[in-house]
């Protein structure tokens, strides 16, 4: 069976969710080849053979965190020249589009970014990507090369299908470019214990019906008793109620939740560029005319004010 290389995403060799996505859609096309990179990876190869991981190919060494993407690409082109795999995934997140293209280009593939879903095909697997704002749903392969593709977040489940996971040491020779961009300082975002929203199962979003920051506590009340991400409309990030981290939008963030539950929000065309991949959609909006309803899978036409809090204290009673 032909191998699949998989970019792992780690801090400190807790593995990330994404990343165990990837191994689901990667044992669809091949057998997954692990590539965990920089402090720590030696620690995800439990993790990843547990769930399908066949080989945990493992390099760790000061360029990985001195220097920007380059080095972890000198190492991601090291082991795809060792395996020779029938196709790399990478996580969807800014860094792993930035390892996915560099490699694409090195490699002189096609790429494919931001893949929903993802299959195998007769001439390669087949990916499914969401284009122009979600109006159409696209499948795609690359007819060039071995395909490169980056995958969103929440687009396959996590399933538990322990492999041997053996570990090997990646040999790495970094080049000319790899510490070519320092890294000056990293300043940890504050944390807010909430999951991080493009990776959050369920999301909650609030807009310019919140009618101000004072008020966006309902929002977060009620992501809370879910275990959600927060989200804002660009109307409430623009009037200052919430953080640009939390915009879903065009011009935000992109997600694809299992849930998403918009609050306030009328559902324009570029905020709903950012959630139409959503499993599940539901809206809390007072005017059963809003755009937003011709998408939800449920809607509530109400007062937020009332019916927000009225779902959290049930949420919080079961
Ligand atoms: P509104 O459109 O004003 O809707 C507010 C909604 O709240 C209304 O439907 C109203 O009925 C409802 N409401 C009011 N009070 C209550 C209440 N008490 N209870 C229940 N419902 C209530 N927008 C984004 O979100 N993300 C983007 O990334 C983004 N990028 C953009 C990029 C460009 C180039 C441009 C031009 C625009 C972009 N926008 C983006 C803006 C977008 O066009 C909309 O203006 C914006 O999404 C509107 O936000 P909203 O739905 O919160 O506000």
């Amino acid at each position: 069976m032909a191998e699949v290389l998989v970019y792992v995403d780690h801090v400190d060799g807790a593995v990330r969710k994404p990343t165990l996505e990837l191994l689901t859609l990667a044992r669809r096309i091949g057998e997954p080849v692990a590539v965990a990179l920089g402090a720590g990876a030696e620690n995800t190869a439990a993790v990843l053979a547990e769930h399908g991981a066949v080989k945990v190919l493992t390099a760790d060494a000061p360029e990985f965190a001195e220097y920007l993407v380059v080095p972890k690409v000198d190492a991601l082109q090291a082991a795809y020249e060792a395996v020779s795999p029938a196709a790399v995934l990478v996580p969807s997140s800014a860094e792993g589009k930035e390892v996915a293209a560099r490699l694409a280009v090195r490699i002189g593939s096609g790429i494919i970014t931001d893949a929903t879903d993802l299959e195998a095909g007769d001439e390669g697997p087949v990916a499914t990507q969401s284009a122009f704002a979600a109006s159409f749903t696209t499948k795609s392969r690359v007819s060039k090369g071995t395909p490169v593709i980056t995958v969103k977040p929440n687009s396959a489940p996590v399933e538990a299908a322990p492999a041997a996971g053996t570990v090997e040491a990646l040999s790495v020779t970094f080049g000319a470019l790899a510490t070519g961009t320092k890294v000056v300082s990293r300043t940890p975002r504050e944390s807010t214990g909430r999951p991080e929203l493009t990776e959050a199962a369920i999301v909650v979003s609030g807009g310019r019906g919140v009618n101000g920051a004072e008020n966006f506590h309902l929002i977060e009340d009620l992501a809370d008793s879910l275990g959600a991400a927060v989200g804002a409309s660009r109307a409430a990030v623009d009037a200052g109620w919430y953080p640009h981290t939390n915009q879903v939008g065009q011009t935000g963030k992109s997600v694809s939740p299992q849930l998403y539950i918009a609050s306030g929000i009328s559902g324009a065309i570029q905020h709903r560029a950012g959630m139409q991949t959503s499993k599940t959609i539901v809206a809390i909006n007072k005017d059963a005319e809003a755009p937003i309803f011709d998408l939800v899978d449920y809607g509530v036409v109400g007062d937020l004010f009332t019916v927000v809090p009225q779902l959290t204290d049930e949420i919080k009673a079961r």
